[in-house]
């Protein structure tokens, strides 16, 4: 059984690892020559609109998935119309996971708590945004924004100008800034028979808008039955299968939905040693419609994106309990290169753990 992954990127290559040990092949398509995913999987090398090789894909695949939320939503619509291609998750929750305006929209017909917003499509609109939402805010583009990217601070007017010069020529949409105590995020699966199965709630740190660090489990339980309800309408809202995430401030006990991901999510791979079953396999299992595996912490993990360049692969493993995930990228400033993971069976063990990884690699996050 052959799975198409559109995007071969780190999450394509975990995909493809998790589900080697179930008997699938993959099969993926990117731009890329040297895309992550290639080195364990045969890609399909072209532009990720290319009709021919989607096409391609959908004659030699059971399903298609993706592993990067910027795929073209026509080109996947065509290939599902024109080959029948099963795609998963479905493109309406991929397409309104690419615009932030449709997301907004969505979490307040859901009923899930969302920061104050207003589209924004000319400076008169922008500055009728800032009268309605207020000041501090954030402008971001409406797609194509993530790892902080696309995104304006406007602390003050004085900043109004300058944040229009540098985003204005996109359709874009304003936002309260939160002052956050915490950001956490929740990550499930739903099958295609609507089995659903839900990971502990994960804490995470965040500098200059990348990930750096994710603990799990995270916070009280209350905040983990709330998190799990919004992911469950957003689920059933969408007839969804796959691994979803959505990302939430946490303001004084308070979560406020900040955004939402229709694939796997660099805040769950603590699962690949931390949970009894990984989320990339649970992805898999669910567009499979297999039985979904259970989704408990195994202990206390916590996860360190390695970003930039790898440090020597020699000092990362001498570290006891570290597990190492190197991506097989080119080192780039501000790149995802890898990630760490440690998990310990008490929450001391794995902090003491966590501060001394850190300071190895010179990394200074908050710890949650
Ligand atoms: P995003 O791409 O929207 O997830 O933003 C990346 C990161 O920037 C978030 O994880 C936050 O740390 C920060 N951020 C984005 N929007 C806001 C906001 N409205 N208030 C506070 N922090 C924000």
């Amino acid at each position: 059984m052959t799975v198409g992954i559109v995007g071969a990127g780190q999450l394509g290559r975990m995909l493809a690892l998790a589900g080697y040990p179930l008997g699938l092949d993959f099969l993926c398509l990117d731009s890329a020559r040297e895309a992550p995913a290639g080195a364990v999987a045969p890609l399909l090398h072209g532009a990720f609109t290319d009709r021919r090789l989607l096409a391609r894909l959908a004659r030699r695949c059971e399903v298609i998935t993706f592993d990067w939320e910027n795929v073209s939503v026509e080109s996947l619509a065509a290939v599902a119309a024109l080959h029948g291609a099963r795609i998963c998750p479905p493109i309406a929750a991929l397409a309104a996971g690419q615009d932030r305006v449709a997301e907004k929209r969505l979490f307040e017909r859901l009923g899930i708590p969302t920061t104050r917003w207003r589209a924004v499509g000319s400076r008169a609109e922008l500055s009728r945004a800032i009268a309605a939402v207020g000041l501090p805010g954030v402008l971001k583009t409406r797609r194509m924004g993530y790892d902080g990217k696309g995104q304006a601070l406007i602390r003050t007017g004085a900043d109004v100008e300058r944040g229009w010069a540098q985003l204005g020529a996109a359709p874009l949409l304003y936002e309260e800034w939160v002052p956050f105590d915490y950001e956490v995020s929740i990550i499930g699966a739903r099958s295609v028979s609507g089995e659903v199965a839900v990971y502990p709630l994960c804490g995470n740190v965040h500098a200059e808008g990348i990930l750096r660090l994710t603990y799990a489990p995270f916070g009280p339980v209350r905040w983990q039955r709330r998190a799990a309800a919004h992911l469950a309408r957003v689920l059933s809202h969408f007839r969804y299968t796959g691994v979803l995430a959505i990302e939430f401030f946490v303001r004084r006990g308070r979560l406020i939905a900040n955004e939402m991901a229709p694939r796997v999510h660099n805040s769950g791979h603590w699962t690949i040693e931390g949970a009894t079953t990984s989320q990339f396999e649970n992805h898999l299992r669910a567009i499979l419609d297999l039985p979904l595996g259970a989704t408990h912490a195994r202990g206390f993990s916590a996860m360190v994106n390695l970003i930039g360049s790898l440090p020597p692969r020699r000092r990362l493993l001498a570290l006891e309990g570290v597990h190492l995930h190197d991506y097989g990228k080119r080192p780039r400033p501000g790149r995802k290169v890898g990630h760490c993971t440690v998990v310990e069976p008490t929450a001391a063990r794995r902090d003491a753990r966590v501060r001394r990884l850190l300071t190895d690699l010179a990394v200074r996050v908050r710890i949650p």
